[in-house]
């Protein structure tokens, strides 16, 4: 763990100091989950169910904020298994998935999901041709619900392909009225109405939070590690987290601590469940 802001240090001992108040959010994929060639492979971190039930003592609850839909995010970590053992333990999991456009708890166990955006299905329609065109008509089309991912990942060369694909992909979705998000090796088409910042933001004020952490990695954890810059500055203790990689350094420089990939996250989570004084 490296301490790399400037009141990192300050920003931590903070949130330790209200722990038991804090709400922490968590990306998946980078994060919780080692990144895999194959997104449908991905799984969470062997450690991770038992490091998050340890700090479902120390903490308020916890949030898995994730672009995949909630139902994924939950075969993959089975939460259904790991939410009831950290409701047990003393704080309630929640998914938010697709940029929290869908939300499922360990209590409810159910996926609340609103409908798909106007014009995603027209976007749908048209995007294997605008790939053909970009010379990319192997890329992976991942068709999510609310949102739609292109992944270059396993094309021969997936940074050209994507720096090909971004520009096309970019002007399709304009037209449609949706947002991009772009990632390592993905290009995420979605709604413009939700990103990880109102997730978590919305999950802090429902939870009455003295405290927020979050753990991100990628371009799109930076609105939640933004809204955990406003709320610091509104007076709550906030400390924001990145889960470092070699494809992705952007995040770095954000963040007030940088863990080692999801190995680095377990570390950390491990730190603050064994705070003494909870
Ligand atoms: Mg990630």
């Amino acid at each position: 763990m490296r301490l790399t802001s400037a009141d990192a240090r300050a920003h931590l001992d903070a949130v330790l100091a209200v722990l038991a108040e804090t709400v922490v959010g968590l990306d998946f994929d980078g994060t919780l989950a080692p990144v895999v060639d194959d997104p449908a492979a991905a799984r969470i971190h062997d450690d991770a169910p038992a490091v998050l039930a340890d700090l479902a003592e120390a903490v308020r609850a916890v949030g898995i904020i994730t672009g995949r839909p909630a139902r994924q995010a939950v075969a993959m970590g089975d939460l259904d298994t790991l939410g009831p053992v950290m409701h047990e333990r003393g704080a309630e999991l929640f998914v938010l998935g697709q940029y929290g456009n869908e939300r499922w708890s360990a209590g409810s166990s159910r996926i609340v999901s609103p409908r798909p955006p106007a014009g995603l299905a027209s976007f749908e329609r048209e995007l294997p041709a605008v790939l053909a065109a970009a010379d990319a008509a192997d890329a992976f089309i991942e068709h999510k619900g609310l949102a739609v991912a292109v992944h270059t990942r396993r094309m021969s060369d997936p940074e050209a392909a994507l720096a090909r694909v971004s520009g096309p992909v970019g002007d399709l979705a304009a037209r449609h009225g949706l947002d991009v998000e772009p990632g390592r090796n993905v290009i995420e088409v979605r709604s413009s109405a939700m990103h990880k910042g109102i997730a978590l933001r919305t999950l802090v004020e429902e939870q009455g939070a003295g405290g927020v952490v979050f753990v991100g990695d990628d371009l799109g954890d930076v609105e939640a590690f933004e809204a955990v810059r406003e709320l610091r500055t509104a007076g709550l203790p906030g400390v924001t987290v990145c889960s470092a990689s070699e494809e992705q350094p952007a995040l770095v420089d954000l963040a007030d601590v940088v863990v080692d990939g999801p190995d680095g996250v377990m570390d950390f989570l491990r730190t603050l469940a064994s705070t003494p004084g909870r």
